[in-house]
């Protein structure tokens, strides 16, 4: 497969469909990596060019937000069912604050997946912010 440099989302791969990248749905933006012409297509298209990237990188975040919420909440689940499981305790009879130890390795790793989450929320709210201020500086420069 020929290797093609899509002038819209500055991205190069491989592919046989020299009209449409498959990554940004854009057409006419496709050239030879090497050729002068691979160069970003902003004078022509200002709001275009980092408006396809932000969509790849949103959706990059969301999967990895999903995954690390989805993640830590099962890890969260396993610890606590762990902790109450009568078999796995020094007592059956008993609760004690030893048998916490068991469950308390899944629940600190789920909480760390969480927070990662949270942080990428964070960042997913930062970037869709800074979307109109780039707009904006485009627009007057
Ligand atoms: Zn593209």
């Amino acid at each position: 497969m020929p290797q093609v440099y899509c002038r819209y989302c500055e991205q190069t791969y491989q592919t046989d469909d020299m009209e449409k990248c498959s990554l940004c749905r854009k057409t006419g933006g496709l050239v030879d990596p090497l050729s002068p012409d691979a160069v970003p297509m902003k004078v022509e298209q200002p709001s275009n060019a980092p408006q396809a990237g932000d969509v790849v990188r949103s959706v990059l975040l969301a999967r990895r937000l999903v995954l690390c919420a989805v993640g830590g909440f099962f890890l969260i689940a396993l610890g606590i069912w762990l902790v109450l499981q009568p078999e796995l305790r020094s007592n059956p009879q008993r609760f004690s604050i030893n048998d916490l130890g068991i469950g308390i390795g899944p629940i600190l790793a789920g909480l760390f997946l969480l927070i990662v989450a949270f942080f990428t929320v964070r960042r997913l709210r930062a970037e869709k912010d800074s979307v109109p201020t780039v707009d904006q500086k485009s627009k007057t420069s």
